[in-house]
């Protein structure tokens, strides 16, 4: 079972990761967008990670909750909305259960991913982190490894694609050749999730 501690490291261990790969998250976001990709999500991630420690959320829900309320409120682009709408409808999709199974969590992330689509009206093959997020909540059944591997592969797959949403559709064709960066920062997102899973 999962409990608010794991959430916890979840969430500390993606702030870590985008910390690691803030530069390279900005420079994918150079050619096909503003450059700002990874600054973005170091702020925003390090403001989930203070509002962790303050105020110590005791569920898995409420951490999920949190962390996404933060991302919305310190991320300016469009990636806050987007990522602080995924971990808060999962997390209200956890309720106020004390322990969760990855079987619940995998329900609850479908459930944040499909708000994700709803609200940036992005679809499988639009160059979008959905491209990451949805075949890693499908892999998701069957590993935390299998989850994370999938999204690094969901990524890899949007170089040859042109982009339909975000502000890389408004380059057309001349987007295609380059790895979109949200995709790139779910992956790691997920990457997190299997070490707090020690996978
Ligand atoms: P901005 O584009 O406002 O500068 P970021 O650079 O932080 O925001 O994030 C860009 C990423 O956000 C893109 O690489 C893409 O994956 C994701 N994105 C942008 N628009 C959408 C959308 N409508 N639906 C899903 N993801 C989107
Ligand atoms: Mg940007």
């Amino acid at each position: 079972m999962l409990d608010a501690d794991f959430f916890r490291r979840w969430m500390t261990a993606t702030a870590a990761l985008v910390d690691r790969e803030a530069e390279r998250l900005t420079a994918l976001d150079s050619p096909i967008g503003d450059a700002d990709h990874g600054s973005n999500l170091q702020r925003g991630f390090t403001a989930v990670t203070a509002a962790l420690e303050k105020e110590a959320p005791d569920t898995p829900g409420a951490v999920l909750i949190l962390a996404g309320r933060q991302l919305i409120s310190t991320v300016g682009g469009a990636s806050g909305p987007l990522y602080g709408t995924l971990l808060r409808r999962t997390g209200k999709a956890l309720a106020d259960a004390a322990e969760v199974s990855p079987e619940q969590l995998a329900e609850a992330l479908r459930t944040g991913v499909d708000a994700v689509r709803t609200l940036g009206g992005a679809a499988p093959g639009d160059k979008t982190m959905i491209d990451a997020l949805v075949p890693a909540v499908d892999a998701l059944g069957e590993s935390f490894a299998a989850a994370r591997d999938a999204a690094d592969e969901g990524a890899r797959a949007t170089t040859p694609m042109q982009a339909r949403k975000g502000r890389a559709s408004y380059l057309g064709e001349r987007s295609i050749g380059h790895q979109d960066p949200g995709a790139t920062s779910s992956a790691l997102v997920m990457t997190a999730l299997a070490e707090a899973a020690g996978e």
